[in-house]
């Protein structure tokens, strides 16, 4: 089973974070900043991510050298807010196979409700990387989840920018061997479902809606 929850606390990733906090934050810079933070994620979350070997030359001599196997990748995003984050993972690795899914929340009951899917293909022989900026109630990332280990996703992790606790109890409890990873903890859901301090409504501050 793999640790339940990894806080990325790098103060890069942190003194982002803060800015993406901040109301005035305009969105090109709130959407670069998203960016940025799914570049350094990418840098913990793929931490164990499959290598092969290629042949090379060095000026010196030849050796079989590491290179990141794009065929065991496949990086995931949850419409619209998980696009930030997957284009910050894709600058650190373009070979990875992309996919989306789309599920809004139901405004009244919070529930998921998918509305859009592509997927890569053999998810059942990739690392799967689900990105989402907002962990909030969880109801979103762990109905994702399930439809991407229907469609055959063995090996999952989650990566999003705020998570709430109730967020991280129910995804915990529904995905147990999903690892999670945030760049913060935050208070509390507020009874529209938003994460407090939180900075808002992701999608919109990332596309200006
Ligand atoms: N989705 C968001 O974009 N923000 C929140 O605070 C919660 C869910």
């Amino acid at each position: 089973m793999p640790d339940p929850l990894t806080l990325v606390d790098h103060p890069l990733v942190q003194h982002k974070l803060s800015h993406l906090r901040m109301r005035d934050t305009p969105p090109h810079l709130f959407r670069q900043l998203v960016r940025e933070i799914g570049q350094l994620m990418a840098y913990e979350v793929l931490r164990d991510i499959p290598l092969t070997t290629v042949p090379i030359e060095t000026p010196l001599t030849a050796m079989q050298a590491p290179v990141v196997d794009g065929k065991k990748l496949a990086l995931i995003s949850i419409l619209r807010a998980g696009n930030g984050l997957l284009d910050g993972m894709l600058d650190i690795v373009p070979v990875a196979k992309v996919g989306h899914i789309g599920m809004r929340r139901d405004p009244e009951t919070l529930e998921a409700i998918e509305y859009y899917l592509k997927l890569p293909d053999n998810l059942s022989e990739r690392l799967t990387v689900v990105v989402d900026p907002m962990l909030a109630t969880a109801n979103t990332a762990c109905a994702a989840i399930a439809r991407l280990k229907s469609a055959g996703a063995t090996r999952i992790k989650f990566a999003c920018v705020l998570a709430a606790p109730e967020g991280i109890e129910a995804f915990s409890s529904a995905h147990p061997d999903v690892a999670l990873y945030t760049a913060a903890v935050d208070d509390c859901l507020n009874d529209h479902g938003y994460i407090v301090p939180g900075l808002g409504d992701a999608g919109d501050r990332i596309y200006g809606t």
